[in-house]
This record gives structure tokens, sequence and C-alpha cells, in this order.
């Protein structure tokens, strides 16, 4: 195993001119199994620097070849997908089933950016005034620098960075110092697929190397994904630099279930969506929205058979189904919210703090949690608690379900369990938040969409991937032209539109 994770800045892999080497903890043992080497501000000049030298020319690069470069890189992605899949389940302590989806789901990224000389076309309009026609062009940026979160090390970096080299950008990454290593090894994966040096760079850090990337002035775009006051953090301060800025921030979906659904699909679906990658992830349901008592009743039967079935452990093992948590300190936070909604009233109907593992004892985990009885004053119900805890809040009616998820700050994702077409139709339309599922309760849109909710889970316009990305990595020019014709006999003429 290489312990020491380092920069990748042109082409090369570098520890750079820093000397704080960071100790990477493993979630299972909380011992330090590796260590990452911080930027200090001369690495990060350097990284954008390289970035900026490389971007004439690759700017100049024709799609077509990008993309075959593109094309190379998902090839070797797919013969990678089980030592990358590995990499992340090693440091961030998810299952390898889940690390390898998380690949599959990058590499659906890079397969829609292998069509980018489809996706960079554009209009032309003939004769929009005498022997004048117009059409628009979508220009690279410049460098663009892409800040990710520690719960998805693998797919959050491939949503970004792949779409903005197809667009002709150059690329400086900051992954998170959690779980930094894999941005690298993508960072050659893409130097072997032909990618010239200082096209893609990746540097290491925490808010320090944040604030030099996304003030510095070489850099044109920002694009970021973590917890909302950082994501706003980001925005408003790359905003005051003058960048183009996408942040999108922290997440509390909830599901909403109907009398009439398929409670049988409803409880597994949610199980999966609650627990799966111990809840850290932005798109997790952690709030169960019941309608009717009746329904609760049966959704709790149903729910409390699968408990059973949740083999917590280590990721490679393959039966379990939920790893730790990512650090101690979180551990103790999800521990933390959970005695409070206890203190705060609601029932913990099935109560996973004492959860112990015995091959890993000093591991960050928890078991499953679910409370009943939550009400939207609860910090429960307020806080996005990221870990393994499901709240059911209780409902009369759609009404009243669609009210508490309107009035929710957060907005990313959201889901609807009904065999009632014209009342998913209704929410599909009504709902506030940006990724919408019926009878799905992860509605991660696919590559060719793109990613992204509202409200409090995201401070820009342009979504993640899929034809707002592209949008978001190119700047618009529309040119209008004329050929002066008088040797024909045609008078010049400026265009009126008519
Ligand atoms: P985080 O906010 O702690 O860190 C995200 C990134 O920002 C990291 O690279 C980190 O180094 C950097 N950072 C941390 N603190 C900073 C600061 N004060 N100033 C500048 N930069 C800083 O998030 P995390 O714990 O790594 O990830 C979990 C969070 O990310 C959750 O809230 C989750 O909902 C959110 N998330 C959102 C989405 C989405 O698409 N909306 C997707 C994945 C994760």
């Amino acid at each position: 195993m290489n312990k020491d994770v380092y920069h990748f800045i042109n082409g090369q892999k570098t520890a750079g001119q820093g000397n704080q080497w960071v100790p990477l903890i493993d979630p299972l043992t909380n011992t330090a199994h590796k260590r990452v080497i911080y930027a200090n501000s001369l690495d990060i000049e350097a990284a954008i620097d390289a970035a900026k030298t490389a971007f004439p020319s690759w700017a100049s690069t024709t799609p077509s070849k990008r993309s075959q470069i593109l094309f190379r890189f998902k090839y070797l992605l797919d013969q990678h997908t089980d030592a990358l899949a590995h990499l992340v389940m090693e440091e961030h302590g998810k299952t390898l089933s889940d690390a390898k989806g998380s690949v599959q789901r990058g590499i659906a990224v890079v397969d829609y950016a292998c069509g980018i000389s489809k996706h960079l076309q554009t209009d032309f309009s003939a004769s929009v005034g005498t022997n004048t026609d117009a059409y628009s062009l979508r220009q690279p940026l410049g460098v663009c620098v892409g800040i990710t979160p520690f719960n998805f090390p693998i797919m959050i970096p491939l949503w970004m960075f792949p779409i903005a080299i197809a667009c002709g950008n150059t690329f400086v990454l900051k992954p998170s110092e959690r779980d930094p290593s894999v941005s690298v090894k993508l960072a050659e994966l893409m130097q072997a697929a032909g990618l010239p040096d200082g096209v893609l760079n990746v540097v290491h850090g925490d808010k320090n190397a944040v604030d030099t990337l996304i003030t510095h002035p070489d850099v044109k775009a920002v694009s970021a994904v973590g917890s909302t006051p950082v994501a706003k953090y980001i925005h408003d301060t790359a905003i005051q630099h003058h960048k183009r800025v996408q942040t999108f921030g922290g997440a509390k979906n909830h599901a909403v279930v109907m009398p009439d659904a398929n409670m049988e699909h409803a409880a597994n679906a949610i199980f999966g969506a609650a627990y799966g990658s111990a809840g850290e992830r932005c798109m997790a349901i952690s709030v169960a929205v019941i309608v009717g008592e009746k329904t609760v009743e049966e959704f709790i039967n149903k729910f409390k058979a699968l408990i059973p079935t949740l083999k917590i452990g280590a990721g490679s093992e393959p039966s379990v189904a939920m790893g730790p948590l990512i650090t101690k300190e979180h551990r103790e936070r999800v521990l933390g919210l959970i005695n409070q909604g206890v203190n705060e009233g609601a029932k913990l109907i099935i109560d996973g703090r004492d959860f112990q593992s015995k091959v890993y004892p000093n591991g960050n985990f928890l078991g499953a949690n679910l409370f009943d009885f939550v009400t939207p004053e609860m910090s429960i119900y307020k806080n996005e608690i990221f870990g393994p805890v499901l709240c059911i809040v209780r409902v009369n009616n759609f009404s009243e379900a669609l009210a508490l998820i309107n009035n929710n700050p957060y907005g990313n994702g959201t889901a609807i369990f009904t065999s009632d077409a014209s009342i998913a139709r209704e929410f599909t339309l009504r709902v506030q938040a940006g990724m919408v599922g019926v009878n799905i309760p992860i509605p991660v849109p696919a590559a060719q969409f793109s990613f992204g909710g509202w409200k409090n889970s995201i401070f820009s316009d342009l979504h993640l991937h899929g034809p707002e990305g592209v949008q978001f990595y190119t700047k618009l020019k529309t040119v209008t032209s004329t050929w002066p014709t008088q040797a024909h006999g045609v008078e010049f003429k400026i265009p009126t539109g008519e």
C-alpha cells in the first residue's frame, strides 16, 4: 500500500515545497494508516501556473482530439474499477459494492464528456440581415478549480473535471483531505490516456488551500461541493473575487409514503437510502413523511423486519451493507444528535447507539437508528445528521406532507412512494427540490441530465455535469458576420433584423 499521498502538478507526483504531512485515519481502526502532504501557497501557485500555461494549447486542441483522450480515460477507468473502488473503501470506509457503484456513476459522466463535439454544437441563423449571418460559439473559460467533499471521493471529482477538460479548460482539483488518494490516481490515469501535462492538477489541503485557490486572480471558475456553510462561504468569497461559481451544499431529503404505496418496496427502498454508506450521502433519505396512522404502522413493521439483514462491519466483507462513519468526531456528532432527539421527545424505536464491532472495536461504527414522532421543531429534524438515522414525521394527508417538504430550508432530493399517478404528478410539479424520485428513493440524475438541488442545497444557478455542466464550463460568444458584396452590386447594410 502506498502510504504517502502526493500532489499531482504539471504531470508529476510531488510533495511540493510544503512540509505539513497530515495523517489519514483509518475509520475501521482509528489509527493513522497513511499521510497526505498539504500544499503551501507556493504549491498552489505552481498548480495554477501549470494549468494556466497548459490552457492555450489545450483550448485550441479540437474537441474530437480531446474526446479521444477521454475515451482512453474511460477505458482505463473500466480496467481499474476494482483498484479505484478499493482505494475509496480503504480511506472512506464505505462498502466495496458501494464504492464500485460510485466509480460507475463517475464513469457515466466521462462517457457523456466523450460526446463533447456534439455537446458544444451551437446555433446558426442564416440571413439575420441582408447578406448577414449569426452564430454562437461556446468557448472555454481558462483555469477551473474543483473542491470536493469526503463522501464521494471519486464520483464528485468525476462529475467536474472531465466536463471542464472536455470543454477545453484546464483544472486544479482540491479533493477532501480525508480521502485524497483516489484523485491522484485519476490524474495518473488521465496522463496515461494522453492528457498533456498541466491540464489536470491535484493539490491537497484544507481551508487554507481552498482560500488560496478561490481568490487567485488566474482562476476563472470554481465548482465546490460540501456542507452548506462551506458551500455558501466558497460561493460568496469566489464571487467577490469575480469567479464564475457553482457550489452545492447539504441536504435533508424527505420521502413521502402514501397509504396506497407498495409498502414492501417503500420500506426496502427507504431502508437502503437511509442506511447505505452509513447515511453519509447528500441524497440519503433522512426523513420519512408517512401519511396516515395505519400507513405508519405498516411501514414500521416492514422496516423493522429488515434490521436483522443489515450487516455492519468492514466494507471489504461481501455481506456487509454498512461500514463505519468517516471520523471519531463525526460519530460523536451523530451520537450527540441522536441523544438530543431522545431528550426532545422523539421515540427512538430502533436504537443503534450501542453497536460495537467485535473485529474493529475502535471503528467509528453506529448501528441503524429509527425515530418516530419527530416534529419539525426538533434538532434531529432541523439538522443534516449525515449518519444512519431515519426520522419518521407523521402527517394526515398529502398536502401536509408537501407543505413540510416545501418549508424545509434544504431542497436537494426528495421522493414519493405511491401507486396513484395523479398524486405522483402533483408532487413532482409542486415540490420544492431539485431532484425528485417517484417510487425511487435516491433520484440521482443520469449523466445526460444535470445534478443539483434547490434552496440551501445550492448557491448558484447551474447544476453539475450534463448540459448545465457544459454551460458552466464555457462562455457564450455570438458572432454576426457579413461579407460585403459590392462586386455583385449589393450594398452592405447594418442588420436590423428585417
Ligand atoms: P465540508 O464542507 O467539510 O468540506 C468540503 C470541502 O471543502 C473539502 O474539500 C474541505 O477541505 C473544504 N473545506 C472544509 N471547510 C472549509 C472552510 N471552512 N473553508 C473552505 N473550504 C473548506 O464537507 P464534507 O464533510 O467533506 O462533506 C459532507 C458534506 O457535503 C455534507 O453536508 C453533504 O450533504 C455535502 N454534500 C453535498 C452534495 C451535493 O451535491 N449537494 C454532494 C455530496 C456531499
